[in-house]
């Protein structure tokens, strides 16, 4: 309940809803039910348009705001400052249109790349060269649950105060950005695989080139990147052509 007024929050929400330019929803519990809705869900919270991936939540798959769109979802768990103010700035500005939503009405401006895309151990993704702990510099796909080849959001493109991401500093991205990643299954930190090879493959080649890749990369992956890998700091660093700069 709202303190004082003795109206819920849901019933203000719906509210103000139909008064509203537009609605955006702010972070993955508003878009999409979030941690909240873990669980039992005894409070029965979902997201304003989505209850986790399937269209409805509280104010109903065919809501519209006085300007014609859906509810703009910014997901995110927590949400990336710089995703709240470009997308009020679009609003703003009478940049926004449906267009510019992708299917869970997010903003196609934050989920048109990949969280994989940018990240600064790319090179170690694609000679397969695994991390097997969180201190360790290697990729953190194939044992420590990194969804980044599969989450949307430009987290390492647009990096979070400077140089921040999940990924940089050292921990797997577990897919805030999408719906239901509040209970993937499986412990966050760990990759479920059949026969080896995880289930949850890269969004963004065809799964038959990623299994027949990853093998062959696996058969040539440098030394120094192999031995880096399972490091806690660089260890080893690209031979320099300059005679004698071999320290
Ligand atoms: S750690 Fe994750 S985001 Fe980074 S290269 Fe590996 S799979 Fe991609
Ligand atoms: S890297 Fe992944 S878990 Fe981290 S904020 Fe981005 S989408 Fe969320």
């Amino acid at each position: 309940m709202a303190g004082g007024g003795g109206l819920s929050m849901m019933s203000m929400i719906e509210t103000l809803a139909k008064l509203a330019d537009y609605v955006v929803g702010v972070g993955s519990c508003a878009a999409f039910g979030g941690i909240t809705a873990a669980g039992d869900n005894v409070v029965e919270a979902c997201g304003l348009a989505f209850d986790g991936n399937q269209k409805g939540g509280l104010l109903g798959a065919e809501f519209r705001s006085k300007r014609g769109l859906p509810v703009v979802n910014i997901p995110g768990c927590p949400v990336h400052p710089d995703w709240v103010t470009e997308t009020l700035y679009h609003m703003s500005s009478g940049e926004m249109s449906g267009d510019h939503l992708d299917e869970f009405t997010r903003p196609r401006a934050i989920t048109k790349n990949l969280v994989h895309h940018g990240c600064a151990r790319n090179e170690y993704y694609e000679y397969k060269a695994s991390a097997e702990k969180l201190s360790h510099l290697g990729c953190m796909m194939e044992n420590l649950g990194c969804k980044g080849t599969q989450a949307a959001g430009d987290c390492n493109l647009r990096p979070w105060n400077g140089p921040g991401s999940c990924t940089s500093g050292g921990y797997p991205c577990i897919a805030c950005t999408e719906p239901g990643f509040e209970e993937p299954g499986h412990d966050f930190l760990e990759t479920p695989k059949i026969a080896g090879i995880p289930i949850g493959l890269p969004t963004d080649m065809p799964k038959a080139w990623f299994v027949a890749l990853s093998s062959l990369s696996k058969a040539a992956t440098p030394k120094r990147l192999r031995d880096n890998a399972v490091s806690d700091r660089l260890i080893e660093r690209p031979l320099s052509k300059r005679k004698g700069d071999r320290s």
